[in-house]
């Protein structure tokens, strides 16, 4: 609960302060931490060379996964509160998530593309792909109209689509844009797989209500193998308070069953039958290990 709040509580200022920036709001110091803050979002940093800066964010991501995407992003804060409106109240079971394979081939391309992009220095599929430079595309929209009369027409429309499929997106299935086309999520995804800490399952207090994944707006949480994608995780801690068994936690272990008869062995039948908790295993890159037989 109180990790949740610690979340809520970085990401409403760092999307504060970015947003006041970009609507042109608040004094010196405001100004100067605004600036500070865009410069540290993770594909600025690397287009600007501060190496320095993407090495902290890749070295916190190693220990605590993809806290950069529930902090800081701005696009990301977005997509949380336009996820919210259709599930607020007693809608909230009609909007719930569920669990859906990764899309890993089209995230892989994705990364491609931004990289050749950046290498051939096409500037316009750059901003696009960058999550700050669409954020503050969306700013322009909303703040400074008269910019967008002056800039280029196939940018601005092309920029326009991009920011109202991600707004659609979200409103419909929560983080599908940063676990399908954000390649500053894929690079993250890639260290925060293996990072120290992560969301674990304790498949000996699971009653598989089905709670966490219902509020997991990554779609990570597969309870068929009990195993939570921390590639995709995105540190939102939203399962953490929903759980009636204090079954899922953010822990630095990697749960076994309690009953050593219970942990994995190599099994001749893996894959042909549920275990005896109800798992079967899993060939998905993972965080934790799936539930025994
Ligand atoms: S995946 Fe991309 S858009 Fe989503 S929060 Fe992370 S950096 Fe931002
Ligand atoms: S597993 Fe889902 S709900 Fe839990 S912290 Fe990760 S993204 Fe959030
Ligand atoms: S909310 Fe807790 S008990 Fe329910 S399925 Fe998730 S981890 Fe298991």
């Amino acid at each position: 609960m109180r990790l949740r709040l610690i979340r809520i509580i970085v990401s409403v200022i760092a999307f504060g302060v970015l947003t006041g920036s970009l609507a042109s709001v608040g004094g010196v110091l405001w100004g100067r931490f605004a600036r500070w803050l865009a410069g540290v979002q993770f594909l600025n940093a690397a287009l600007a060379f501060s190496l320095s800066t993407v090495l902290v964010w890749l070295i916190l991501t190693l220990i605590f996964g993809r806290i950069y995407c529930s902090s800081v992003c701005p696009l990301g804060t977005i997509q949380d509160i336009v996820a919210r409106l259709p599930r607020l109240g007693a809608r909230a079971a009609a909007g719930a998530y569920f669990y859906s394979p990764p899309l890993n081939r089209w995230r892989l391309a994705m990364l491609i593309v931004t990289l050749a992009a950046i290498m051939l220095t096409i500037s316009s599929v750059i901003t696009v792909l960058n999550p700050y430079g669409l954020y503050e595309q969306l700013g322009t929209w909303l703040f400074h109209p008269a910019k967008i009369a002056a800039a280029s027409v196939t940018g601005i429309c092309v920029a326009g689509i991009v920011m109202g499929a991600v707004l659609v997106l979200a409103f419909r299935n929560g983080r599908t844009y940063c676990n399908s086309i954000c390649p500053v999520g894929t690079t993250l995804g890639f260290i925060s797989k293996y990072s120290l800490f992560h969301i674990d399952i304790n498949t000996d207090l699971c009653i598989h209500c089905g709670k966490c994944e219902e509020v997991c707006k990554a779609s990570c949480i597969n309870l068929t193998d009990c195993v939570v994608d921390g590639s995709r995780c995105v540190n939102c801690f939203d399962c953490l308070p929903v759980c009636p068994n204090k079954a899922i936690s953010y822990t630095h272990r990697r749960h076994q069953l309690a009953d050593p008869l219970m942990r994995r062995i190599k099994n001749p039948l893996a894959g042909t039958a549920a275990g005896m908790n109800g798992c079967t295993p899993t060939s998905e890159p993972v965080n934790n290990p799936p539930c025994s037989k």
